[in-house]
């Protein structure tokens, strides 16, 4: 009698040195089954991947610990929180999301420096003011201002332009960012960001900002400005309704493309447009309607410097990922179909 690899219920559980392996005792007949289907070699012993009924409790146990006002306080979101009335809001999370990148603390102050110019009502503001004016205006109290790529001159730009597509479509942008009945759900957003890069000057801070999901680009801050904007539980405010929260992408940064490899939720190593769908794919397998309800905390457990990477007992006991993450392991994480 030998071991041979066997996936699915019928599976033995075999735990040396505590970690887990799946196994099945078969005959010596039965050997060249599996061997012609190289599923393993005879007596080897395979770890487990993770069944969709664990991961799911385990990422429902982080946002358990990260879903807090605490963290909120580490997110651009509550400066646009800050605002009561929902256009000003979109106001505020259209430079937020936009700013969104670079260190937290120094890049919520330059967020809030940008929007002071606006007072209390940034979208009544924008909206009374003729363009010539506005332009002026914002032009000499934005001049210094400057947050890494972004400079003063490109968030007028920037503010300019949200006045212009608000304009057309009489509120806000939810219209220039809704596809077509029989157009992919990319389709309005790739179709605005070149109409934007047509229209806006050419400079660093432009470009950043612009990225084309049809280019194969993960487009972070269009994502995270659209999750802001739609979904309507905590802490996202849901003024748009028109785009269900199930076509929404993933906002792929840096935090949630490494723990999402460790827990298998992408085996991707480029951050890009493809990674972000794949991790949002895993996602729907967990909450159908509501995919980037985990988004704010697998961000966050890395935004607050608590994922040190590899996982160890003692730096890890907290983490509610635990039992289910591979960093440093050589294995690949895997979520059982
Ligand atoms: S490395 Fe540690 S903290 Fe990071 S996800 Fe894995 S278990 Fe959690």
């Amino acid at each position: 009698m030998r071991l041979y690899l066997q996936k699915g219920p019928r599976a033995a559980i075999h735990k040396p040195n505590g970690k887990a392996f799946a196994y099945i005792v078969i005959s010596d007949k039965r050997r060249g089954f599996f061997a012609n289907r190289g599923l393993a070699a005879p007596g080897t012993l395979v770890p487990m991947g993770t069944s969709i009924f664990i991961l799911k409790s385990r990422l429902d146990g982080l946002c358990a610990q990260y879903d807090t006002d605490l963290a909120l306080g580490k997110d651009p979101l509550s400066v646009v929180l800050g605002y009561p009335e929902p256009l000003d809001r979109e106001v505020a999370a259209f430079v937020a999301a936009h700013l969104a990148y670079g260190r937290v603390d120094p890049m919520i102050r330059a967020v809030r420096a940008i929007l002071v110019p606006l007072g209390d009502r940034p979208a009544k503001r924008l909206r009374e003011g003729t363009e010539a004016m506005l332009r002026e205006d914002l032009t000499r109290a934005l001049g210094p201002w400057a947050w890494r790529f972004h400079t003063g001159p490109d968030l007028v730009a920037w503010l300019l332009a949200w006045k212009r597509l608000d304009g057309e479509s009489g509120q806000g942008l939810e219209a220039h960012l809704l596809p077509g009945p029989e157009e992919a759900s990319d389709s309005a957003l790739s179709r605005l960001v070149q109409r934007l890069r047509r229209e806006l000057p050419a400079s660093r801070g432009t470009r950043f900002s612009l990225p084309d999901p049809a280019e194969g680009a993960a487009c972070k801050r269009w994502r995270m400005f659209l999750r802001w904007m739609v979904r309507p539980s905590w802490p996202d405010l849901g003024l748009w309704t028109r785009l269900s929260p199930d076509r929404l992408i993933i906002p792929l940064d840096t935090h949630v493309a490494r723990v999402s490899r460790f827990i298998g939720l992408t085996h991707r190593a480029t951050p890009d447009g493809k990674m972000a769908r794949e991790i949002t794919d895993a996602l729907l397998r967990l909450d159908p309607a509501d995919p980037l309800r985990y988004d704010f905390a697998l961000s966050h457990l890395g935004i607050l410097g608590d994922c040190p990477g590899v996982r160890k007992r003692n730096t890890c006991a907290g983490c509610a990922l635990y039992s289910v993450c591979r960093a440093g392991s050589e294995s690949a994480a895997r979520i059982l179909s």
